[in-house]
């Protein structure tokens, strides 16, 4: 589907007709002004605009407009962020009316740092008992992040490793994470459950929320027998800030309304300084249109400048590829996205025409478990708005992995004494919220019911890889490689217990047949000493006795 800039349906037809001429004397038309870099100059209201669209229709032709849409909408709206006049003038010649939910974000700003300081001084003076499980009273800015996940790798060496991503970020920082798991050193099998944070910039809690579960895990271990129970079964994995520039320029206030990547010009990295100048606000991939399932498709932009840029190519961008090398070397049977804003728990398919998943009783009742938890509605990604080529677009579809997106709360980042409310709940949800419900998506990861398990006997210290490749396609067929390259050792009594995804790809379920996977069993140095194939489907166990293996070790 194609977006003609905003810009050119605005120009009048006396201008258009001078530009024309000015093209056919080889006069070059200036680039038209960006909205938002000007409605900033100005001081022109930037505005959060709940949009009328009673049909269906509505919502695809409001779409095609490119304007910045929340992640919110409802059945009869869609919100959305107006920057100055010149996105009002043109919704308006669009012949859409809508309700202004936030007359003036800028200000709003302002007013949520008051809010905070009263917040801490609230806690302080414990006036408010329930506080997060860091004790944090305001939004984390970048190096927050990285030095809170260094502390805890210091505070608990057996339990937390720090790894640093493949690929450093556009303007050249290391993106890192965190494992936490009981004996997390020892590669022993375990499934992983992946949470993820701040893939968009401007949505600061879903970077929070990931921290807070991570210290929440380790401060309870041997205090709550569930979450020991989780650290003993599973290896918990957390990328709080996928996308790292664009945060630390929304954080900073450079620009806050920042929502995709750093990139300036495709193919391009971006000089010192390039992103945060005001010309080049609306430039950046969205990084979660960028990945390879279904790349390209509807609900997805063609220009660099709409919010929903899905990048020249599919995993274009470092950031996103960042995550696509972590879930292929890992069993990652559950996932978790974090996202602002809208009370959602999104799940696959992220368009209405691809029809339900094969998995679709099992992922439902998943999604409506957490939902009852922290009060949100658990529907389809599409039921939101189309999408393609975001992270579970890819990763359910390689993996079988079950890939939710949460989109938390009602506006990108409130005061942030929303956010214990968020975690521990408030209202009908008061003392449960996300916290609950992120403890039953790590209850699942470790369910085999939900996974597959591949047992059996092997020398102890040999090193056992499960492999596949196949092409994964974008929207108008282009095959995308992945290779699935996963590892665990021999634990010292010479058997395993290995807890990973099917080996069938639910889109190779649907079409009704089966893939397996390449189980392979190593010297430390490499060197294969036996190879099976190994095909076991979701809920199912399989022994694999690796004999030949023993008698060469
Ligand atoms: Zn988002």
């Amino acid at each position: 589907m194609s977006h003609p800039a905003r810009w050119h349906k605005l120009i009048p037809l006396a201008l258009a007709a001078v530009l024309a001429v000015g093209a056919g004397s080889q006069v070059q038309a200036a680039a038209p002004p960006d909205p938002k870099a000007q409605a900033y100059q100005n001081a022109e209201l930037i505005q959060l605009l709940r949009i009328n669209t009673p049909t269906a229709a509505d919502k695809k032709r409001l779409q095609t407009l490119d304007l910045d849409q929340a992640e919110s909408s409802g059945k009869n709206f869609v919100d959305v962020i107006a920057y100055g006049n010149q996105d009002r003038r043109f919704l308006k010649l669009a012949g859409f009316s809508w309700s202004v939910l936030e007359d003036d974000l800028v200000g709003a700003d302002r007013d949520r740092e008051a809010d905070d300081a009263a917040y801490a001084k609230a806690v302080a003076t414990k006036a408010i008992k329930a506080t997060l499980p860091s004790g944090r009273t305001a939004y984390r800015q970048l190096a927050d992040y990285t030095n809170n996940m260094a502390a805890l790798a210091l505070q608990y060496p057996t339990k937390v490793k720090q790894f640093t991503l493949k690929n450093s970020s556009l303007e050249g920082r290391a993106i890192s994470g965190i494992e936490v798991s009981r004996d997390v050193n020892t590669s022993s099998g375990k499934p992983v459950f992946l949470m993820l944070g701040l893939h968009h910039a401007r949505e600061w809690p879903s970077g929070e929320l990931t921290m807070e579960f991570a210290y929440d895990l380790l401060k309870n271990d041997g205090v709550d027998s569930r979450i020991t129970n989780i650290l003993d079964k599973a290896r918990v994995i957390f990328v709080p800030v996928v996308n790292p520039d664009g945060f630390n320029l929304s954080r900073t206030l450079g620009y806050e309304m920042k929502r995709k990547n750093c990139r300036i010009t495709n193919g391009q990295l971006p000089s010192a300084g390039q992103c945060a100048q005001s010309a080049n606000q609306s430039r950046g991939v969205d990084l979660n249109r960028n990945y390879s399932g279904f790349w390209g498709g509807p609900g997805a932009s063609t220009s660099l400048t709409s919010e929903t840029y899905r990048g020249p190519s599919a995993f274009s961008e470092p950031e996103s590829r960042n995550i696509q090398a972590l879930v292929s070397a890992h069993q990652v049977t559950t996932l978790i996205t974090n996202h602002t804003y809208s009370n959602l728990v999104l799940r696959e398919p992220g368009y209405a025409s691809a029809g339900n998943t094969p998995d679709e009783a099992i992922y439902k009742a998943l999604g409506d478990q957490m939902a009852a938890q922290n009060g949100y509605e658990s529907q389809f990604g599409y039921e939101l708005y189309d999408t393609t080529g975001t992270t579970e677009d890819w990763s359910y579809y390689a993996t079988g992995g079950l890939g939710f997106t949460f989109e938390h709360g009602s506006s990108f980042h409130p005061a942030f004494s929303n956010v214990p409310n968020y975690y521990f709940g408030s209202g009908s949800t008061a003392g449960k919220g996300n916290r609950e419900a992120f403890l039953i998506a790590a209850e699942n990861t470790i369910n085999p019911a939900r996974h597959s398990v591949i047992t059996g006997s092997g020398p102890a210290g040999a090193v056992l890889r499960l492999k596949k490749s196949f092409n994964t396609k974008t929207w108008n067929g282009t095959n995308i490689p992945d290779v699935l390259d996963t590892t665990m050792v021999v634990p010292s009594g010479g058997t395993y217990s290995w807890h990973a995804n099917p080996s069938t790809r639910p889109i190779v379920v649907q079409q009704g047949g089966t893939e397996s996977w390449t189980l392979t069993c190593e010297r430390p140095s490499g060197e294969v000493l036996e190879t099976r194939q190994v095909t076991v489907a979701r809920g199912a166990s399989v022994t694999a006795d690796l004999t030949t293996c023993a008698a060469n070790f």
